[in-house]
């Protein structure tokens, strides 16, 4: 376990690593953060920052050298950065995580190695392989790139009578995968926590509400029946398991109608914290940040409580944060502003926590 004083080091500088920072503090940890960003928001609240690029060996070793473990914001950490590191300190979650989930194929495919459900889906990497892909999965359909896309980015629905071809000159003929088009009922995550000696919590299954491929609200609890909350953890405690996985991370589902009653079925993984677990930073008795400074610093988990008789998270995005003002004024809303300079459409620039208790306001 990390004594009191020790380092942990964060590789990314935005909301993720700024809110990691601020529970590390009451554990008695320091947090130092990597970042090329030269205005990353978790600079305003750490003990030390390092502001260069990924692939500056120089920068990584003397961080590495001043730190005592080291954690991600972000699932897009270049291969070669993680192993530099890992090399001199740990580097938890193991990097070998970002392999699986940084690729959407390889992703799938570890999903079905695991017998977990998840949308139809097949690899595309040439215009004849799109076209075999749709005579077997059938449209609608999403082809979406294998690397790198967020937030709705880098993706392309394709519609019944829709044009193939001119989803693949939207993904820019890159490695892609198509994915059958889910008519989900509800879409939900779970975020669970692992500890170093392999101990498993899960918060509650949280629903999210997207807008214009954005999370806008989360809200617990969610409208799915034991036996969803029951499966929904269960793939996601699989998954921690199977990745032999130190840390927080978020599973992304569809709940499907299914006969009578319903079944789960995966989009994503995140091997981080998660936009969706914000509301457990003033609606639960731990908060997902801590969890995953408990997990890395080799501490014991805590069982996560929620506080009132419903939680919701509302993202500020864009000029919604100018909004900040008027949700100070009410009651049961907590406000978090993340400090991210310019206001930009489609930004995430902060939060408010909605917690409703039994008692009347
Ligand atoms: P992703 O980037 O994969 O998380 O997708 C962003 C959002 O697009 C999801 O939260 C869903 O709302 C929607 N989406 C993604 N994949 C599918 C699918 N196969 N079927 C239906 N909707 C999808």
């Amino acid at each position: 376990m990390l004594k009191t004083g020790a380092t942990i080091g964060i590789l990314g500088g935005g909301q993720l690593a700024r809110m990691l920072a601020l529970a590390a503090a009451p554990l008695g940890l320091r947090c130092h953060v990597y970042s090329p960003e030269r205005n990353s928001c978790a600079f305003d609240v750490v003990h030390a920052s390092t502001c260069a690029a990924y692939e500056d060996e120089h920068a990584l070793a003397r961080f590495a050298n001043a730190v005592d473990v080291i954690t991600y914001e972000f699932e897009n950490v270049p291969a070669k950065t993680a192993a530099f590191l890992a090399k001199r300190k740990p580097v938890m979650p193991d990097p070998r995580v970002l392999e699986t989930t940084q690729d959407r194929l390889i992703e799938k495919d570890f999903l079905s190695g695991l017998k977990i459900p998840t949308a139809p889906y097949g690899g595309v990497h040439s215009a004849t392989q799109l076209a075999e892909a749709i005579e077997r999965i059938g449209l609608p359909a999403v082809l979406k790139t294998r690397k790198l896309g967020y937030d709705g980015k880098g993706q392309a629905k394709i519609a019944k009578a829709g044009d193939p071809m001119s989803a693949w000159r939207l993904v820019q003929s890159a490695p892609s995968i198509l994915e059958g088009f889910i008519d989900f009922e509800r879409e939900v995550s779970v975020v669970v926590a692992r500890s170093r000696d392999g101990k498993v919590e899960c918060f509650e299954v949280t629903e999210n509400e997207h807008r214009d491929h954005i999370l806008k609200i989360s809200r617990v609890p969610a409208k799915i029946t034991a036996a969803v909350e029951t499966q929904a953890r269960r793939i996601a405690t699989r998954i921690a398991q199977a990745f032999d996985y130190v840390g927080v991370l978020a599973v992304e589902m569809f709940v499907v109608r299914k006969g009578k009653g319903h079944a789960v079925l995966v989009n994503e993984i995140a091997p981080r914290v998660h936009n969706s677990g914000h509301w457990t930073i003033d609606g639960a008795s731990v908060s997902q940040f801590e969890q995953h400074i408990r997990a890395v610093a080799g501490m014991p988990l805590a069982k996560p409580m929620r506080f009132g008789k419903r939680v919701e998270m509302i993202n500020l995005i864009g000029a919604e944060v100018n909004e900040a003002a008027r949700w100070l004024t009410v009651p049961g809303a907590s406000v978090h502003i993340y400090n991210k300079g310019e206001a930009r459409p489609r930004r995430k620039m902060g939060h408010v926590t909605r917690v409703w208790t039994t008692a009347k306001r």
